[in-house]
């Protein structure tokens, strides 16, 4: 199974918007741009909301379905491992392989040396095509990246093989991700972790390295536009030189991950990928939650109450709900309104106050966050927060297919 170009990774908490998501990628057609779905949840989301890798797959295949679309699509395991890989099998086509939690733990010593040895011919300069001047590798910068990062890699060939056992090598597309690490990773790591991956027989198509920055959840980049810029420029070098170098599918390419809402990244990655003639994917989950609520409080009357009633809950449970989010949100407290203040809203300052649209004066990104880590307000809700998206189902449908197509697609792949 080979990965197409362009993908776009697109989660849905609740599992309603199948056909609002996938009409954003037709919408996508007419424009001439040739961007694949690929759906994705983890076990984390899933065990939140109280739902199963089967029901996905039953969403993308009814979507699929209900537009006769009769091109490829994905259904994506994301984040899983030997632990939660399971669950997965008969509904998953697409597996992200997470094996963050193992790097920074050293392998055993001897395959440490074996690597080392391998990757004797790189010691010294390594010029590689596309990036000006070349890298200093020394016998401890490959230690360091062994040490760091190959225990990591054998748990990703650990699940690949088990996946490949129970389906078949060739009925699916891998991906391997770091992303969720403390630090991020240069574009020299990136090159001997593609060699630790070569090494382990993983063919891979995707990599979600951990960029430089704060990809914070729902909201724009936060950092350094010019350094992310030099570090993808370099990383796509580094992924076409190691494709040559190392014998991985010609199809591999760059994961961006909590790619949604990253507005001021998007000219960047969409001239380097043009530059590079590169693929990319980029996921996003959240964003479509919050068109939800977003479409919500448009309908005025009931779905407003519920809008603010989900950030009355949000408020009140701050800590519980921000906590598992610690490393990838930034609220400041001070400038979330009250719910009592929320309470007189009309609609269109609730709208105004979520949706995405940074020029807007009433925008907040701080309220924004909340709601974003506040889906379990509404997972409790049960049916009746489910109940609420059918009943409004036509406004919520164009906010999501809006915010895919004008506010993603667009800009990152046209
Ligand atoms: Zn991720």
């Amino acid at each position: 199974m080979q990965i197409e170009k362009y993908t776009i990774g697109t989660g849905d908490r609740f599992a309603h918007q199948g056909l609002a998501q996938l009409k954003a990628t037709l919408k996508a057609r007419e424009a001439g741009i040739q961007v694949y779905p690929v759906w994705n949840k983890s076990n984390r989301e899933h065990t939140i909301v109280g739902s199963k890798p089967d029901d996905l797959r039953a969403e993308a295949d009814a979507a699929v379905a209900a537009l006769g679309w009769k091109e490829a699509y994905y259904v994506d395991a994301d984040h899983i491992g030997l632990k939660t890989v399971d669950a997965f099998i008969e509904a998953s086509d697409f597996y992200t392989l997470d094996v963050a939690d193992f790097t920074g733990k050293a392998a055993k010593q001897e395959a440490l040396d074996s690597f080392v040895a391998t990757m004797g011919k790189y010691i010294g300069s390594l010029s590689i095509p596309g990036i000006e001047r070349p890298f200093e590798i020394s016998k401890d910068t490959v230690a360091a990246a062994a040490r760091k990062f190959l225990l990591a890699v054998q748990e990703a060939g650990r699940i690949y093989r088990y996946v490949a056992e129970k389906k078949g090598r060739n009925d699916f597309v891998t991906e391997i991700s770091v992303d969720e690490t403390d630090t991020p990773q240069t574009p020299v790591e990136l090159f001997f972790i593609l060699a630790m991956i070569a090494g382990e027989e993983i063919p891979a198509q995707t990599i979600a390295p951990k960029f430089t920055g704060r990809f914070n959840k729902g909201v724009d980049y936060v950092g350094d536009l010019a350094q992310f810029e030099k570090e993808f420029d370099e990383d796509l070098s580094v992924i076409a030189f190691s494709i040559k170098e190392f014998g991985l599918p010609a199809t591999l390419k760059l994961s961006v991950h909590s790619g949604s809402d990253k507005f001021s990244l998007y000219p960047i990655i969409n001239r380097l990928i043009k530059k590079h003639d590169a693929g990319l994917h980029v996921k996003t989950a959240g964003t479509t939650w919050l068109e939800e609520v977003t479409g919500l409080a448009e309908s005025g009357k009931e779905g407003l109450e519920l809008g603010k009633e989900i950030y009355r809950e949000a408020y009140a449970h701050f800590d519980e709900l921000t906590a598992p989010y610690a490393t990838v949100i930034d609220i400041d407290r001070s400038k979330l309104p009250t719910p009592e203040a929320v309470q007189e809203w009309d609609s269109a300052k609730y709208v105004n106050t979520l949706r995405h649209v940074q020029s807007h004066p009433d925008y907040n990104q701080n309220f924004r966050q909340l709601i974003h880590v506040g889906f379990k307000v509404a997972a409790k809700m049960g049916s009746r927060y489910t109940d609420a998206l059918k009943a409004n189902e036509a406004i919520i449908a164009r906010n999501v297919t809006e915010n895919i197509f004008d506010r993603h697609i667009k800009p990152i792949f046209s």
